[in-house]
């Protein structure tokens, strides 16, 4: 029997609209460094999406922020406003508020932590967002946890047990990272797979295609045809990666500790002029904005002149790919135990593909935490949270049957 569920709904989030940011076919990491160049000298845009070596992961939305907020206050800027309260925006408040600086931040939602949404379920607290600290060793986040004490657990992300489909063959990541890497500056994803299918040995097409939906589809939630292949495929996920147990609400908490947030604060329009910045009808010295890409790219927010072409340009060829999640909890443990912790299921169809983590280990109460990816998502992903969590508890129970 399930007890209890969380259901994620990133790709329809209007604070969000997608999961995170990824670089689409003619794109390259420069256009996550020019978005995040300081537009004259009162505007900077920080955030995961202007890191151009850990994009798209938590502690690279800490770093840019630290750094934007870093910007500012060297500038000699007395009045800051952040928009956005995720891991950038606390990043750079926290910063800037240590070196004297006056600042605010406005938050749409009424909670912290943006993409890392920790929240509590049935006695404990789980992540629909971020959930690892990824790339541990460079992790600036990791150092902050291990010296609040917090407790995190080590996946090997390399050793999934496969409930359904078949572990890629040792050697075909490799290949495949030759391939994006020496194909045309504007190919896609899918040009480089779909010239592969065609003369696939010594692989089998099987095994391409679920490279591509394992690898690729499950790290990007993204079109392969929309994805550049040179850069389409960043860095991320990998080995000594660890999950925080009660979730990142634990480092979430602790850096906003003494800010000035504002909650449920949407920031409609950031006017910059000679004077200042006007953000929530405030004047500031200087703004930084950490809305996510797909925020950006709806226009929800306007900037006041329109950011330099340059900015705009470099936004066109980002944007943002669809992973949701759930969190489920049973009375009893039904599935196989896994050596890593962590299990693949492919299909049915060419690019569904779900993956697992056994978060039983957090409280001793049963717990699995799905990651879900690929074109199944506009058929799994409808009626209630209840109805999506039964569906994906149900996909479970049909693999290990
Ligand atoms: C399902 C999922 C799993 C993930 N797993 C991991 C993981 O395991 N490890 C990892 O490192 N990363 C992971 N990530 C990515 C990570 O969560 C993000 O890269 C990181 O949290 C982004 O931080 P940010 O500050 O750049 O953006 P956000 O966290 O999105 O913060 C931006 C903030 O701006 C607010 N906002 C938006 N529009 C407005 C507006 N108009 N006015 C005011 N506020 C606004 C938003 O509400 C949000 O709070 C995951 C993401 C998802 C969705």
């Amino acid at each position: 029997m399930m007890r209890a569920f969380l259901v994620s709904h990133w790709g329809d989030d209007p604070w969000s609209r997608g999961s995170w940011s990824l670089i689409g076919r003619g794109g390259t990491p420069a256009d996550r460094v020019t978005l995040g160049s300081a537009v004259g000298v009162r505007l900077r845009i920080a955030g995961e999406a202007t890191h151009p070596e850990r994009a798209g992961m938590a502690h690279g939305a800490y770093e840019k922020g630290r750094e934007a907020g870093l910007w500012a206050a060297d500038l000699g800027h007395r009045r800051v406003a952040v928009v956005g309260a995720g891991m950038a925006g606390l990043a750079a408040a926290r910063q800037l508020t240590r070196l004297g600086v006056h600042t605010e931040v406005f938050e749409a939602r009424d909670r912290l932590g943006g993409r890392t949404a920790g929240q509590d379920l049935d006695g404990f607290r789980f992540d629909l967002g971020a959930n690892w600290l990824q790339q541990y060793a460079g992790n600036a986040l990791a150092r902050i946890a291990e010296r609040l004490g917090l407790r995190t657990v080590p996946t090997d992300f390399a050793d999934p047990m496969v409930l359904r489909g078949a572990p890629a063959p040792a050697g075909l990541d490799v290949d495949a990272q030759r391939r994006l890497a020496a194909a045309p500056a504007d190919a896609s994803i899918a040009d480089v797979v779909d010239a592969w299918l065609r003369e696939p040995a010594p692989w089998t097409p099987a095994d391409i295609q679920r490279f591509a939906d394992a690898e690729i589809i499950m790290d990007s939630g993204a079109p392969l045809s929309w994805l550049s292949a040179r850069h389409g495929f960043e860095p991320g996920v990998g080995a000594g990666d660890r999950w925080i147990a009660g979730s990142y609400r634990l480092l979430v908490d602790h850096l906003a500790r003494g800010l000035t947030v504002h909650l449920s604060s949407p920031v409609s329009h950031v006017s910059a002029g000679p004077d200042g910045v006007l953000v929530g009808g405030t004047r500031f010295d200087a703004a930084i904005v950490t809305v996510p890409v797909g925020v950006l790219k709806a226009g929800t927010l306007a900037f006041v002149p329109p950011l330099p072409q340059g900015h705009r340009d470099a936004l066109s060829r980002l944007g943002m790919g669809r992973v949701e999640k759930v969190v489920l909890r049973f009375d009893e443990h039904f599935w196989p135990v896994s050596r890593s912790g962590y299990y693949r299921i492919h299909g049915p169809g060419a690019g569904d593909i779900c993956e697992w983590l056994d978060a039983s280990g957090a409280d001793g109460v049963p717990t699995l935490v799905g990651l879900f990816a690929g074109p199944w998502l506009a058929s799994l992903w409808n009626g209630t949270d209840a109805d999506i969590a039964q569906r994906a508890a149900g996909i479970v129970r049909d693999a290990v049957a």
